[in-house]
């Protein structure tokens, strides 16, 4: 560790110093995704080997809706991510997508990409793995761009696709994307163009996802399941719940006994918990363009936090416990809950 903290120190502002950081991670991930059967019902996996020995806590930051070259305080938001980031040790960084506004990427060399991306998150903290999913903006754009490894070889922090497994020890992360089960993306657009390749034929992609989505959450043996996606589930936003997410993938999270729903789309930072299911929904939406005073009625019962401004959320996982703490934009803590799970318990 202190190797590496003179390194960084050492290294300065060079480009190479986050290939240098993360190489032993990426050198992982490529030997995993060569070792991982392309076929059908799998979704790809991913491991990420944490840094710390064992039984050490799993901490990460999230952050959503975020790309606006550092406009509507996504500067700001970033600099406390950094300070927070590195009072918690982050081990990754989770994207809930809306990585890039208003339309997504043009292509691999769009300067958006280090505009919005690379020279914002730029805290030593933050130059961590950072798993990220699509959101409906970024389906605007050029899809193929985000996902190609050209970005990577840009910059070795970025990891997008569109649905995966995040294997972390104790804890495993299902990232799904929801952009295609929303209808009026197809039927009424209005002005906007989505880049469907990859997706299409639409009930064909939607009805495999599902069925992988229900597969790869019934064989995981982790300790914490937790789902991420960009859409809201439950949300008492602006966009409030999304009818589609809600009616085909909710019935496999409940099934499955899920933990917590993670997802962006909505821009502010909320917390439900779904008195009938147990499941913890929890939006990180703020990281730009916050909306003030957007707000529908929601239970009391169920709405533990509704933060109408910009920030993040860190969640600390452990086998028995996950702290979950959202911070708003000056690094004050809005919010704090404890999940616990008895040890010994089948997860
Ligand atoms: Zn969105």
């Amino acid at each position: 560790m202190l190797e590496l903290q003179v390194l960084i120190k050492i290294m300065g502002g060079c480009s190479n110093q986050r290939v240098l950081l993360l190489f032993p991670v990426m050198v992982m991930m490529v030997v995993l995704l060569l070792g991982t059967s392309p076929s059908r019902a799998e979704l790809q996996k991913l491991k990420h080997t944490p840094r710390k020995a064992d039984h050490q806590p799993l901490n990460i930051l999230v952050v959503g809706d975020w790309g606006r070259q550092g406009t509507y305080n996504q500067s700001s938001v970033a600099y406390q991510m950094g300070v927070v980031g590195e009072k918690q040790n982050i081990d990754f960084v989770i994207s809930t997508g809306d990585n890039f506004y208003d339309d997504g990427l043009t292509g691999v060399d769009d300067p958006a990409f280090y505009d919005s991306f690379v020279n914002i998150y730029t805290a030593p903290s933050l130059q961590k793995i950072w798993y990220n999913v699509l959101g409906n903006h970024d389906y605007r754009g050029d899809v193929e761009a985000q996902l190609s490894p050209i970005l990577t070889q840009k910059d070795s922090r970025w990891v997008c696709m569109r649905s995966f497994i995040l294997q972390a020890g104790i804890v495993e992360f299902f990232f799904v994307d929801t952009t295609p089960f929303r209808d009026d993306y197809f039927t009424d657009p209005g002005e906007h163009t989505y880049d469907w390749s990859g997706v299409l034929p639409r009930e064909a992609y939607l009805s495999e996802l599902l069925k992988d989505v229900d597969y790869a959450l019934g064989q995981s043996k982790a300790k914490w399941k937790i789902v991420v996606g960009h859409h809201t589930i439950k949300s008492a936003g602006h966009h409030g719940n999304t009818v589609e997410v809600e009616q085909q993938l909710l019935p496999i999270l409940k099934a499955r006994n899920v933990d917590a729903y993670i997802n962006g789309h909505d821009h502010c930072l909320e917390h439900i918990v779904d008195t009938e299911s147990g499941i913890h929904f929890l939006t990180s939406g703020g990281g730009s363009k916050a909306w003030k005073g957007d707000i529908k009625p929601w239970n009391k019962q169920e709405l533990k936090l509704y933060y109408d401004g910009q920030g993040f959320m860190t969640v600390q996982i452990t086998e028995s416990k996950a702290d979950i703490v959202f911070y708003d934009i000056y690094g004050k803590v809005l919010h704090t809950w404890t999940l616990s799970k008895k040890l010994n318990n089948a997860a």
